[in-house]
């Protein structure tokens, strides 16, 4: 039998007092020991000091009894609040003995409606009266299927309301980002329809809802009569996160093509956490959520492995991705091994979960328009190396048309030139003669100028085939048709072959007396030549008739024709080799 335990004196100039240093619990197996046992225990060596002042002792069967004696010195603090900074315990029963031996007992916990709270606040809280100067003892019995954590704080109603302002302050700062992040990346997902921001969006709205209930929020917000939901929602919530984060995972690292393998492990996990969260519905949460626990770090150090993986793989978005991850793997690390007890109690390892998730959302939301961009961008390069080869394709094909059409235009010029001309001596041919004329003869171009007409048949021509063969004929014809042509260049009349050995020319700016000049020209020039072909010397004639045409006046190339054709018969009429004009001259 020790001596009574001393009191938490709560002494002028604080406001609030954490009550883990004096506390002394008691872990009672069975459950079923009474106040009445407990207060006497309470006494005895039975109850111990808190292991290393840490009042978290993991998942724990039976109840917890923890015991401190308080002695109010501030006068006019009479009314003080007692919060229990965890909100999962299922059933919390303290009870206050005064010095009179009267014994005050209040419930509290998430298995009875949240609105019978004193204050409605997401943590378990008691309203107190400590009179001054009175020794008041605080006894607690918790009960819980959750983690057994009792980090109670005993606060002044002032303390307690700025306490309030800073928390809710935060967390509305949490929570914020996961709703801003989840509307950013909402409309991300409506517009762009890549289904990595579809598995985000799963992940974040489920997380947001595990500490959501982990925090209390749950129970105040979504189901404040529901003892069931406030367990049950813990590893539901937590499992569906898990399958999100799997999902997202695969997508985000594009496992399914660039890893087979780390793809269908992904896929088995998510089946195995699906199969988890159904049976969380079942299962009591004492059993569940430990296990759902420890599958998330199994989850989250997957993830890790598969970003190495990736990156060792040269897989560039995975770098942001593992950072993210790794942010997240920290803090949810300090909560899980806090919830195990084998980490204090601290700002850091209370809000590890909030501060790692809200660094790994926010970076995973940048990794997703990181690789966005990436996708972009080779998109873009992609359409950009497609146009600059169909550009230099189009060049090259517009280079070689280009080419084809120059030769298509000089072999047309060419199969123009050469339908003009008479393959044998290369003279112009009747038909180029024919359109010249008639385009010469066309009175609207040619009023001021009169021209002539001379029509050139070589005499006897058939005796030189039949003297020396047709080889020599041509070269005849050839002959002559150089030596007419020379004289139509000099000139500026046009030369052509009209027919077998007859040629003709058109004189522009010649009347008949000039035309009869001309004729008399050729003739002598013909008669003069002296044509070697094949060993033979051959001399020829030729009869020419000639036509002139007057200025203004019309007539068609055919009556030209005809009448320069009648004086060529009246000259072979009078015996050849002579120049004859027409009749209808003036
Ligand atoms: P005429 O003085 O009456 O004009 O007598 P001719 O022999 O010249 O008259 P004809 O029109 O009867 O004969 C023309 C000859 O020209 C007939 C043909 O053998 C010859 N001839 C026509 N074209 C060619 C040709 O391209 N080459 C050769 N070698 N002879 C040709
Ligand atoms: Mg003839
Ligand atoms: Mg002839």
């Amino acid at each position: 039998m020790a001596s009574a335990p001393p009191a938490l004196r709560l002494d002028a100039g604080d406001n609030s007092f954490q009550l883990s240093p004096g506390l002394r619990y008691w872990h009672d197996q069975h459950a079923n020991a009474s106040p009445e046992q407990a207060f006497s225990q309470a006494q005895t060596d039975v109850f111990a000091p808190l292991p290393g002042g840490n009042p978290a002792f993991g998942f724990q069967t039976g109840a917890y009894w923890f015991y401190l004696p308080i002695e109010n010195m501030q006068r006019d603090e009479p009314r003080w609040l007692l919060v229990q900074e965890y909100a999962l315990s299922d059933h919390l029963d303290l009870y206050l003995r005064y010095p009179d031996g009267h014994v005050e007992h209040q419930q509290g916990g998430d298995h009875v409606p949240f609105y019978n709270r004193f204050v409605r606040f997401r943590h378990p809280n008691f309203r107190i009266d400590l009179p001054a100067g009175t020794r008041v003892e605080l006894l607690l019995r918790v009960q819980s299927e959750s983690s057994m954590q009792v980090p109670l704080v005993l606060f002044t109603p002032q303390a307690f309301a700025e306490l309030m302002r800073d928390t809710q302050f935060a967390n509305g700062l949490y929570y914020g980002i996961v709703l801003a992040l989840l509307c950013y990346n909402l409309v991300l997902w409506l517009m762009l329809r890549d289904s990595s921001y579809f598995w985000y969006l799963l992940h974040t709205l489920a997380f947001g809802l595990v500490l959501f209930t982990l925090n209390g929020y749950g129970f105040e917000y979504l189901w404040p009569t529901s003892a069931w939901l406030a367990d049950a929602a813990v590893p539901i919530s937590i499992c569906l996160a898990l399958m999100g984060m799997q999902m997202f995972s695969r997508s985000f690292l594009d496992l399914q093509a660039r890893w087979p393998a780390g793809n269908i492990a992904c896929l088995v996990m998510v089946g195995v956490f699906g199969a988890m969260g159904v049976a969380s519905i079942w299962l009591p949460y004492s059993t569940a959520t430990p296990i759902v626990s420890r599958a998330v770090l199994l989850g989250i150090a997957w993830i890790i492995t598969a970003s190495v993986v990736m990156l060792l793989r040269g897989y560039k978005p995975a770098r942001l991705f593992l950072l993210a991850w790794s942010m997240f793997l920290i803090g949810t690390t300090a909560f899980t091994l806090l919830a195990f007890a084998i980490l204090p109690q601290s700002f850091w390892t209370q809000y590890g979960v909030q501060i790692g998730s809200a660094l790994e959302l926010l970076l995973l939301s940048l990794a997703l328009g990181h690789r966005y961009a990436g996708l972009r961008n080779a998109n873009i390069r992609l359409v950009q190396d497609a146009n600059e080869r169909l550009e230099r394709g189009l060049i090259d094909r517009t280079r070689e048309l280009r080419t084809t059409l120059a030769q298509l235009g000089e072999a047309n010029v060419k199969l123009q030139e050469f339908s003009r001309r008479d393959p044998l001596t290369g003279a112009y041919n009747r038909r180029h003669f024919h359109e010249a004329l008639t385009k010469a003869l066309d009175t609207s171009g040619n009023k001021h100028k009169s021209q002539a007409l001379l029509l050139l048949d070589i005499d006897h021509f058939k005796r030189i085939n039949d003297q020396y063969g047709h080889l020599v004929g041509d070269d005849c014809l050839k002959s002559i048709s150089r030596s007419i042509n020379e004289i139509a260049q000099t000139l500026n009349g046009l030369a052509a072959r009209y027919g077998g050995e007859e040629f003709v020319l058109l004189l522009p700016g010649t009347d008949a007396r000039m035309a009869l000049q001309t004729a008399e020209t050729v003739r002598l020039r013909i008669q003069q030549t002296i044509i070697h072909s094949h060993g033979h010397v051959i001399q020829l004639s030729a009869s020419i008739g000639v036509h002139t045409i007057g200025v203004q006046q019309d007539i068609l190339p055919d009556e030209a024709i005809r009448l320069a054709d009648e004086a060529l018969y009246r000259a072979k009429h009078d015996g050849r080799n002579c120049v004859r004009h027409s009749i209808s001259v003036a």
